[in-house]
């Protein structure tokens, strides 16, 4: 293949400009704030499972509760019920009036018995009820974080693909510059070569794979046309000439 000396040394520029794009790419992938957002998204849909069951045992507790208080009432009116019908006078036959009494005197035990169930369902709701408040905190706080993290992130991001895209038309102002054949056989060998399609020949050293040129392959540079395209005979990208080969 043959292109004229400058087409060839443009063909560099473009290499510098798709290497900023890499470079520009790889940044926008390895931003610390992708790690960051990635840990905090994980501790929020823990806190947020503890919050769930923390509200769950609240609701139950509640219930337990209402049920606890419903039992305490009930006996509290049976006692009631039998301390009017003692008080009415209507109950004259010992035998029922000390079985009434037996039952008004165990009737105030399992009202007590009963309250302090009350009293424990009522600790335990407490408890659950400080747990949700403090949970609600933590996940409104890693939340904010993660809120602040992918700010940063997409102006980060913003950031960079508004260079990148700067870059790409620069690279295609230049790239309209090279000649076409010349152009593809770079894009393929950039392809292949983990980005790299053309180096510099630079102190006898391809720069695409930093190996000095043997004798016998400098021979062979020196002998060519200034037009024909150079291949590195060891990484096999296309090899450009310039002032400071070494030549
Ligand atoms: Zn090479």
């Amino acid at each position: 293949m043959n292109a004229a000396p400058a087409d060839q040394i443009r063909l560099l520029d473009v290499q510098a400009l798709d290497q900023r794009l890499s470079q520009l790419a790889h940044r926008r992938k390895s931003l610390p704030e992708h790690a960051e957002i990635e840990s905090l998204t994980a501790d929020l849909a823990q806190l947020r499972d503890l919050l769930v069951a923390s509200t769950t045992e609240e609701s139950d507790t509640a219930r337990e509760q209402t049920k606890a208080e419903q039992d305490v009432d009930q006996v509290r009116q049976r006692a009631a019920r039998d301390q009017q019908r003692l008080d009415s006078g209507a109950v004259t036959s010992p035998k029922d009036l000390e079985s009434l009494q037996r039952e008004i005197t165990s009737l105030a035990k399992r009202q007590g018995d009963l309250e302090d169930v009350v009293l424990e369902v009522m600790e335990r709701r407490e408890s659950a009820q400080e747990r949700v408040a403090e949970l609600t905190d933590r996940v409104a706080a890693v939340q904010a974080k993660v809120d602040d993290a992918t700010a940063r992130r997409d102006a980060a991001t913003q950031e960079l693909d508004t260079e990148a895209a700067s870059v790409t038309k620069e690279r295609e102002v230049v790239a309209g510059s090279v000649p076409a054949d010349l152009l593809k056989l770079y894009d393929k060998l950039r392809v292949q070569q983990g980005g790299v399609g053309a180096a510099r020949l630079y102190q006898r050293r391809c720069e695409g794979c930093r190996l000095e040129l043997n004798i016998t392959e400098i021979n062979d540079v020196k002998a060519a046309s200034p037009d024909t395209v150079l291949r590195c005979e060891n990484c096999r990208r296309i090899l450009v000439r310039t002032a400071d080969s070494g030549l």
